[in-house]
């Protein structure tokens, strides 16, 4: 066996030369939705090459035969591409919505009566069939109804045995199998529908890299489905959605046990309204930093890119603005998913992210806010994480590079926000592709771990190579030792490349 960083090796380290621009390494990551306007190959491999990051496969559309297409696609292409590609079940979980409506459409008129009951299809023009059985048991008179992203809004004006009485306040078009959300009610829901175990079956069985879970409500829902998980004998990460008040409300909690956090935007502007959601955005990001875990912010990111070939300045703001609150991942939905410009989309959000983070450098900040929230007793790797990030930003260095085993130091160091790009190298490819998700984390897979001397002594070559490193610049380098025993992040080092 060759003792290097061999060419079989240095494949798996072509997404860090790809993500470069003029010198500027990425750091806020892309998840893109696959569905009809991205599920071609050629749309795919273009969507990788401009930057995608993790592909999310959304279970509330599509049959078992549509998603493993996809991911045996993404899995083939991201290694003809030679570029990691992280795959993201993203599990319907209990959403309410309305059934088959006769002429798959109606019309809800403002002062209009109507009665909600539960079922698949609709019978009566004047009865929304609902799929929700316990609706007449867990809502009140004066609670609202909102329908298709809250763009309808109704009133509960009598509750029966059978039936939910429902006046109309904002009226329009309700079409087929629409959301409707409860936000003044306190639903009696399971964490995960009977369609969600078997999607989650079906997931695990076919590999998929990480999971989230819509319509948390509490840490126990995650717990959950983390047990599910385990159950199946794996160790998927799960994403816990904040889409609830009730999520925001013990995001702390959730954030502890959950792998990562998603602030779902469409449904919690509905949820909650929507002038609440920027302040929760960055409560949630708060939460998820403080835990060292991976942050999205979903939806509407792009929205008028589904028809229009540019974003509106909003929208650019927007997504400017996730950056600058230190999200981990922007995700698309519709915008790829069905969109007119898949490719261009992620192009724009790419050039957008670039652009803000080559202008900042806002570590001091970040670190100044956060070190007063993490004041626990601190394990070794914690301390060694912030030691690498100030030592990294003293030095001006080049590169973080952590050995890990399982991800974690690597989620810690980004904690931090450093300047400096990590480079985490992990002898496991679950876990590489976990930390695609992770801010600022480029991560490789390194047959060779535990042979730290060989390691280290490849190790210039290939980070000027790959042109992240000049010479005479430092390199901080962290790893738990003797590597042989698995032991977590106990050594920092600092190397000047000759
Ligand atoms: P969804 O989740 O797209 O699955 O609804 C995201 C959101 O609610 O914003
Ligand atoms: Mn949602």
């Amino acid at each position: 066996m060759n003792e290097k960083f061999d060419s079989t090796t240095r494949a798996d380290v072509r997404p860090l030369l790809h993500l470069q621009t003029e010198g500027h390494v990425r750091h806020c990551k892309i998840i893109g939705t696959i569905g009809p306007a991205s599920q071609s190959e050629d749309v795919l491999k273009r969507l990788i090459l401009a930057g995608l990051n993790i592909a999310r496969l959304n279970f509330s559309h599509g049959d078992h035969s549509f998603h493993l297409e996809n991911i045996n696609l993404i899995r083939r292409l991201s290694s003809e591409v030679g570029k990691s590609v992280t795959i993201l079940q993203d599990l319907q979980g209990p959403k309410i919505r309305c059934g088959k409506l006769i002429g798959d459409k109606m019309q809800l008129v403002a002062g209009e009566v109507y009665r909600l009951k539960y079922g698949l299809t609709q019978d009566d023009a004047k009865v929304i069939p609902i799929d929700y059985k316990g609706l007449t048991e867990d809502v009140s008179v004066g609670d609202r109804v909102m329908m298709d992203d809250g763009l309808l809004i109704l009133k509960i004006i009598e509750v029966k045995d059978d039936f939910v009485g429902v006046e109309v306040l904002d009226g329009g078009t309700l079409k087929n199998r629409k959301g409707v959300n409860f936000p003044d009610s306190l639903l009696s829901l399971p964490a995960m529908t009977e369609k969600d175990s078997k999607d989650l079956l079906f997931g695990i069985a076919n590999g998929v890299d990480a999971v989230a879970l819509s319509f948390v409500q509490h840490a126990e829902d995650v717990m959950q489905c983390k047990n599910m998980i385990s159950a199946l004998g794996a160790d998927t990460p799960v994403i816990a959605k904040i889409e609830k008040i009730s999520a925001v409300e013990q995001i702390s909690e959730i954030a502890k046990v959950a792998d990562g956090l998603m602030v779902a935007r469409g449904d919690l502007g509905v949820e909650a309204s929507v002038e609440k959601v920027p302040s929760y955005q960055r409560r949630i990001i708060e939460a998820a930093t403080t835990h060292a875990r991976p942050v999205i912010i979903a939806t509407q990111m792009l929205e008028s890119m589904i028809m229009n070939p540019i974003a509106t300045l909003a929208e650019t703001a927007d997504v400017a603005n996730g950056v600058l609150d230190g999200a981990d991942c922007l995700m698309l939905s519709g915008e790829v998913a069905s969109g007119k410009y898949p490719v261009r989309c992620v192009e724009v959000m790419a050039s957008i992210i670039n652009e803000v983070e080559t202008w900042t450098g806002r570590r001091r900040e970040r670190y100044k806010n956060l070190r007063d929230n993490v004041n626990d007793v601190w394990q070794e790797h914690e301390a060694i994480a912030l030691a690498a990030c100030e030592a990294a930003d003293s030095l001006n260095a080049g590169a973080i590079v952590c050995l890990t085993l399982t991800g974690s130091i690597a989620r810690t160091i980004a904690r931090w926000r450093p300047r400096t790009p990590i480079v985490a190298i992990s002898p496991r490819q679950d876990v590489i592709h976990r930390l695609n998700l992770v801010w600022g984390v480029y991560a490789m897979k390194n047959p060779l771990f535990y042979n730290t001397d060989v390691l280290l002594q490849d190790l210039p070559n290939l980070l000027k190579d790959l042109k992240i490193v000049k010479s005479g610049q430092a390199i901080v380098i962290t790893a738990g030792i003797p590597m042989k025993q698995m032991k977590s992040t106990n050594m920092m080092k600092i190397n000047i490349i000759s």
